[in-house]
């Protein structure tokens, strides 16, 4: 992999324990602001696990998870196609010299500017599931190749998206592909995303077999699709789970898509990003709180790399860097670091007590988290070390 035009830095380690490497870095950086390091090693990893497990299924990266160059460059070396869902996101896509065949841009919702810019750099294969949109693809990218999302929601995943995109296959698709085909728009296949994190081991079968349906609408409206797309929402930081999700895709697949003439292609974006960040953040400030409990001022938080945790209510998991007894621990606080008196990250984790200038771990830090920082308050997104841990 060649990082050379990069302004991202990389440094490579031989096998060393992760909390060394952030010691070092700490050393070396002489300052107390948190950061990141992003072991793109683990990215590597995801991939070879992704070819193995499912190895039919194209996988374009969802850009919005982690859209730092140095993840992205990673990910384009090893082949792995992209979703975009904004102008300024295809336009860094394609600054790596990645294909515009490469691109799906996937959101449902576009500015008719980002359509033009879309038509213009050749990114043809787009998402929609109404007829205005339709319209408005059809009208500013006459070439397009469009791709119907529909709605089918996990019963258990950390986000879902069923109340604001995907059409309804029972009252919605047919009229749908129906006006695709007045429009004489190159309607190629099906989209879904069941939902982030999902772990509702049936809910890929159920949307393939959706999915299968619509490929049949289709086909009485004499369209042969040759696009499926199964969207994103397999896990960050559960391996297990993901083998048993690729199981089940994998069986539905050979059920109802059996044919290899279908391409199938997925969206991860938490899948390959999430395990590769740990953030490092710095004891500010503490006190002894009314009841008895420690509170800790760190400085990061909710408006910056908690955001989405705080959103979603993903559960705070924190150890600190020092070693300390694991038998003295306190239940206590972690204030974020903004004037916000609701930035706090949790309130009853327990901790040994600790001492101004410690740092804080948090692990699985590199989906959502780097992407979603405000810089409110004037506290900006952390900087991120990249490595390679062999
Ligand atoms: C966010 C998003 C993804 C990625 O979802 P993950 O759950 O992170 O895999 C994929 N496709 C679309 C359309 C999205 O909005």
């Amino acid at each position: 992999m060649n990082f050379e035009n990069n302004s991202q830095n990389v440094e490579v380690y031989d096998n060393i324990d992760i909390t060394r490497i952030i010691a070092e870095k700490i050393q070396q950086r002489k300052k107390s602001a948190p950061f990141y390091v992003c072991d793109l090693g683990e990215i590597f990893k995801k991939y070879l696990l992704w070819t193995s497990s499912l190895p039919r299924i194209k996988p374009f990266y969802a850009v919005k998870a982690n859209c730092s160059p140095n993840v992205l460059k990673t990910l384009a070396d090893l082949g792995v196609n992209f979703d975009c869902a904004s102008t300024n996101e295809i336009h860094k896509v394609l600054s790596f010299g990645v294909h515009s065949s490469r691109i799906i841009y996937a959101h449902t919702v576009k500015a008719p500017e980002s359509i033009q810019y879309a038509n213009e750099v050749d990114v043809k294969l787009m998402t929609f599931d109404n007829a205005e949109e339709l319209q408005k693809m059809k009208k500013l990218c006459p070439n397009v190749r469009a791709t119907l999302r529909i709605k089918s929601d996990a019963k258990k995943a950390l986000v879902k998206y069923g109340s604001k995109f995907g059409c309804d296959v029972e009252t919605e698709a047919a009229t749908l592909i129906h006006l695709a085909r007045a429009l004489d728009v190159d309607l190629v296949g099906v989209s879904f995303h069941v939902g982030s994190e999902c772990e509702d081991l049936e809910a890929f079968d159920k949307a393939i077999k959706l999915a299968h349906t619509v490929f049949q609408l289709a086909k009485l409206q004499g369209y042969s699709f040759s696009i499926l797309d199964i969207g994103g929402g397999f896990p960050g930081n559960n391996n297990e789970l993901f083998k048993k999700i690729a199981r089940q895709i994998n069986d539905a697949l050979d059920y109802y898509f059996p044919n290899e003439s279908v391409q199938v292609i997925a969206e991860p974006g938490c899948f390959f990003v999430n395990s590769s960040s740990i953030l490092a953040c710095n004891v500010l400030s503490k006190k002894f709180g009314v009841n008895s409990k420690w509170i800790y001022y760190i400085n990061d938080g909710l408006f910056g790399s908690f955001n989405r945790d705080y959103f979603f209510n993903v559960p705070i998991t924190v150890y600190p860097l020092k070693k300390y007894p694991k038998s003295e621990v306190y239940s206590s606080t972690i204030f974020g670091v903004t004037c916000a008196s609701d930035d706090k990250l949790c309130s009853d984790v327990s901790l040994p007590v600790l001492e101004i200038g410690d740092w804080l771990l948090f692990d699985n830090k590199g989906a959502y988290c780097l992407s979603s920082c405000t810089s409110f308050n004037g506290f900006c997104a952390p900087d991120v070390c990249y490595i390679i841990d062999l």
